[in-house]
């Protein structure tokens, strides 16, 4: 299982690397007599004008430059028409995926190291409920928001394995306290 070991940065990272690819696959295009190609997306901080239609104000923005070094910001409508591809709603995901990611990330941080205590026989859990965390695992590291059930159960492992780690700190507080 490779989400075994990874933590919710791993995770960031790993999708935040899939951009450079997306982008580098849209390719270059035509827009008014010159070749363009798409360098970047971003949220808007401030309001920003399509230099495409003119619409204002557009909250999410693509960068297209010319090959002579001209820049615009274009709105997903405009974008999506000149690339001809759903560059809009790749972002739109890849923004949902990196909020469900960071929503999730202590849950994907535990799970992790519950399934690898698991492995290393040093927790144990039965086959079918390891087959549902490996599931909700890999969901949550997809950037999918996992159902309240998935993570009741995840929560609940995490949660029963923390317990004996904190009756062992108890328990050496004592030692020394004595
Ligand atoms: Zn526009």
């Amino acid at each position: 299982m490779g989400q075994i070991g990874k933590n919710g940065y791993d995770v960031l990272l790993a999708l935040s690397r899939t951009i450079p690819g997306f982008i580098g696959s849209v390719g270059s295009f035509q827009y008014e007599g010159k070749t363009y190609r798409l360098v970047d997306n971003f949220a808007a901080s401030q309001y920003m004008k399509c230099g495409v239609c003119g619409n204002y104000p557009i909250f999410d923005v693509s960068v297209i430059r010319s090959e002579d070094g001209e820049r615009l910001n274009v709105g997903n409508g405009c974008v999506d028409r000149i690339t001809n591809q759903n560059v809009s709603i790749w972002f739109k995901t890849y923004r949902k995926k990196r909020e469900n990611i960071i929503e999730n990330r202590k849950c994907i941080d535990g799970l992790s190291s519950v399934l690898a205590a698991y492995e290393q026989n040093d927790f144990k859990i039965s086959s079918e409920d390891v087959e549902k965390l490996r599931k909700t695992l890999v969901q949550m590291c997809n950037g999918l928001d996992p159902r309240t059930k998935q993570k009741q159960l995840a929560e609940c492992y995490i949660s029963y394995r923390a317990e004996p780690i904190r009756d062992q700190q108890k328990e050496l507080k004592r030692k020394i306290e004595v």
